[in-house]
């Protein structure tokens, strides 16, 4: 199995507002090629060429698995025009019973619905050799994680918002939650099954039995083109998370 990050999370927001960068994973798995979440809108102009590195196309995705139905996961399914589109049942009912406020974008889910190619998935199930949906609602009703288990690798879960950040892992505590207790309970959930967690929006998690280790370090960089501040050159604002790494409890 082929496991890689198309966009990696990142566990920031601005002073003055959210920046939304989340992860997009790329599965490959005996000829079965799935894109876990879409990013948001911000990395709208960039995924064709994010996806390109990795050597696939949007139209050769297979199935799209969509973890919840928030701004900064769903944004770019429409490019998918070949992919089996998947979302939990409850998430769809939830979609449908919100009043159209930021972050759920509800004014994308007649377009997704238009596609002809949504599935609604009311179980856990084997969506292709070696993954499998899990049921992790509390960020949202509806919310889905993948496990992927391959001899040749730890057990991983790819969790989305179910766990947004190294913090939450390593304490089940979480912030901006649909339900804080039913969050807890999924956690617990991914921590008895997973040797690795890809958050939403952080660093790969690695899970020990007394520790939670951030893995690789985030470096972004923010370019302020030649000519605004500096005549002749651009100017570079470097964002860099360490590695890390917190106690289980
Ligand atoms: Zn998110």
């Amino acid at each position: 199995m082929k496991v890689e990050m198309v966009f990696e999370g990142f566990p920031g927001k601005l002073a003055t507002g959210f920046m939304l960068w989340s992860s997009v994973v790329y599965i490959e798995t005996k000829g079965t090629k799935i894109l876990f979440d879409t990013a948001g809108a911000c990395k709208r102009s960039d995924i064709h060429i994010a996806l390109q590195k990795h050597g696939v196309a949007a139209d050769d995705i297979d199935i799209l698995f969509l973890s919840h139905f928030h701004e900064d996961h769903v944004y770019n399914f429409d490019y998918f025009t070949n992919a089996r589109i998947l979302l939990h049942a409850k998430e769809a009912e939830w979609v449908e019973s919100e009043p159209d406020a930021w972050p759920v974008p509800k004014y994308l889910y007649p377009a997704l619905v238009a596609t002809g190619r949504l599935e609604l998935i009311d179980k856990d199930v084997e969506i292709a050799p070696g993954v499998s949906t899990l049921f992790t609602p509390g960020h949202t009703p509806g919310g889905m994680s993948l496990v992927l288990r391959d001899e040749n690798m730890p057990t991983t879960v790819v969790a989305g918002d179910a766990v947004k950040n190294l913090a939450e892992l390593a304490t089940g505590k979480v912030a901006m939650s649909w339900n804080n207790d039913v969050s807890a309970e999924s956690i617990a959930k991914i921590r008895e099954v997973a040797e690795i967690v890809i958050p939403g929006h952080d660093r790969i998690l690695q899970l020990t039995p007394d520790k939670v280790i951030a893995m690789n370090s985030l470096h972004e960089t923010i370019i302020i083109p030649p000519g605004v501040v500096d005549a002749n050159n651009e100017r570079r604002l470097e964002l860099i998370v360490e590695q890390s790494w917190l106690p289980r409890s």
